[in-house]
């Protein structure tokens, strides 16, 4: 029997690809969405891959949701939390509704979609959890206050629920991207991408969503099953921790 994946955020960008890696490598992958039911058909039309709309910011509608799933599909083996959003200002002009909107999808999102899935891992002594965090977590990123605090919490959830998880054969670990050329990126001003942010990546170049996914399959694999509470840090030479 084929395992089970849930990726959130999955039809789009890092997602999307991170879904078709999995499918590729064997599992049974199941994609959430926010809103973009339009990219979620095409994706569905392209892979085969079933998508499901909810807001990992609602505890509940995860609850039903992947209680849904797993009555689809089965059990989940392997949670992604990739969903996340910038809502980036400087803080001076950052609203508190930008902070809580950031602060409730990338940081309780995560809360949010593992909780559900957790006890099931426990019984069945098998999980993989690969939360999405990133650099500007790592490094911290002027106006994104909001953002860079939610992805260094999502690295602080990783480590702890490590050291829950490791004595039932779950393993928790994050991964930090740099930039990566999809949507969320791109709508930095071209200018600014080419002029600023390039030029402090060491290769030269963005990274791309499937160099992201490729990790994501590993950390999944039986082959990652000793490495719990960790970072891969693949962000093109632009930061080391
Ligand atoms: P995109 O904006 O391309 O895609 C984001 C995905 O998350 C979409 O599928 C979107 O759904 C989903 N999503 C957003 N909010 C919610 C919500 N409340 N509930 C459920 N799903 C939601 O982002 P990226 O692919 O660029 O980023 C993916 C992850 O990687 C994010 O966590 C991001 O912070 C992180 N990251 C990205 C980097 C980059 O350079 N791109 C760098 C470092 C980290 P819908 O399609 O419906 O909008």
């Amino acid at each position: 029997m084929s395992k089970v994946a849930l990726v959130t955020g999955g039809s789009r960008g890092i997602g999307a690809a991170i879904s078709k890696a999995l499918q590729e490598a064997g599992y049974q992958v199941a994609a959430t969405y926010g809103g973009n039911d339009e990219a979620a058909a095409a994706f569905t039309s392209e892979t085969g891959i079933k998508t499901y709309k909810w807001s990992v910011a609602d505890y509940d509608a995860c609850k039903e949701g992947i209680a849904q799933v797993e009555a689809d599909i089965g059990p989940i083996d392997v949670l992604v939390n990739n969903a996340g959003i910038t809502r980036d200002s400087m803080f001076h002009k950052m609203t508190p509704e930008q902070w809580k909107e950031v602060i409730d999808t990338n940081l309780s999102g995560v809360f949010n979609m593992t909780h559900p899935v957790w006890s099931g891992m426990r019984d069945r002594k098998f999980g993989r959890v690969i939360n999405i965090s990133s650099i500007n977590g790592q490094k911290g990123q002027a106006g994104q206050a909001n953002y860079s605090a939610a992805k260094a919490g999502d690295l602080g959830f990783t480590k702890a629920l490590a050291q829950e998880g490791a004595r039932a054969g779950i393993t928790v670990n994050a991964i930090c991207p740099g930039y990566i050329g999809t949507e969320m990126v791109r709508a930095i001003p071209e200018k600014v991408l080419n002029e600023k942010i390039v030029p402090q990546i060491p290769v030269g170049r963005l990274g791309e969503p499937e160099e992201i996914a490729r990790c994501v399959v590993f950390l999944a694999s039986d082959d990652a099953g000793f490495i719990t509470g960790s970072t891969i840090t693949a962000n093109g030479g632009q930061f080391f921790v």
